[in-house]
């Protein structure tokens, strides 16, 4: 059920919450089923400590996994404020590591900072980061709650795509903070997050409305829309919200399948 601050958040957010007259309050008739969801990721989810010992590697970072899987967080900090692995570097004012809980049920994966994150070093803290906020907020959750990263550390020049081989230096820092963090559910932001971090070059509109599965583990991934492309594109707040409660159903059902293990 929606609680009333929720749908003050959807209408922050731009949302409008429809309701069938038939349906209890708080139910609008176009969402997915959330029993639905939960019942088809009631199937049997491993552990998720032997998922997460299953993480895919990229072959051009081996060295530096086997550096890093043994790092702790302030290690990890470390290492990723002194990169100098790609070009990035020379540009940046700093790093952006990544921020919130580090021991969250829900793990946000965004792109890479823009000119704001670069200034605060700090993950989604600009305009798109407002938008971020509420919409987890209208599924539940504080920022702080929440863990947030991207798929670079550094910002990209003029906020570009990012580039193959930038993601390929970058990409065993996200994997560690994954592996650390735990989430019982991954949200990706954009098409760039989602390609990257499921290793696809599908679009946008084949990868929302899925549950996909991180690779090489079991933890479950859902592909939303990017909240800077829903700042500019408000209509598709409807299907972000359908994304979101996608999510907050997993991280549900997730916590219930953890308790009888
Ligand atoms: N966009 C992103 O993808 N990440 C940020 O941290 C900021 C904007």
């Amino acid at each position: 059920m929606i609680e009333e601050v929720q749908r003050q958040y959807l209408q922050a957010m731009g949302v409008e919450v429809w309701q069938r007259r038939d349906l209890p309050a708080g139910v609008p008739s176009s969402l997915p089923s959330v029993a639905i969801v939960e019942s088809a990721v009631q199937s049997g989810l491993p552990p998720r400590k032997e998922a997460l010992q299953k993480l895919s590697v990229s072959d051009s970072a081996v060295q530096l996994v086997n550096d890093l899987t043994t790092m702790d967080w302030n290690a990890l900090r470390s290492a990723v404020s002194h990169c100098e692995r790609c070009s990035l570097h020379t540009t940046r004012t700093q790093t952006v590591f990544g921020v919130g809980d580090q021991q969250a049920r829900l793990m946000i994966v965004g792109e890479a900072p823009g000119g704001d994150e670069d200034r605060q070093g700090e993950p989604f803290v600009g305009r798109a980061g407002q938008l971020l906020n509420e919409m987890l907020q209208a599924i539940g959750f504080k920022r702080e709650q929440v863990y947030i990263a991207n798929i670079l550390k550094c910002r990209p020049p003029n906020n570009r795509d990012p580039q193959a081989e930038e993601v390929g230096c970058c990409e065993p820092y996200l994997q560690r903070q994954i592996a650390l963090v735990q989430p019982a559910v991954i949200l990706a932001v954009g098409r760039i997050a989602a390609q990257n971090l499921l290793k696809t070059d599908q679009r946008m509109g084949a990868l929302r409305g899925q549950e996909h599965r991180y690779p090489g583990s079991d933890i479950p991934l859902i592909v939303t829309y990017h909240p800077a492309y829903l700042l500019r594109s408000p209509l598709e707040k409807r299907k972000a919200w359908e994304d979101l409660q996608r999510t907050r159903a997993l991280t549900k059902s997730e916590l219930k399948d953890h308790a009888s293990d």
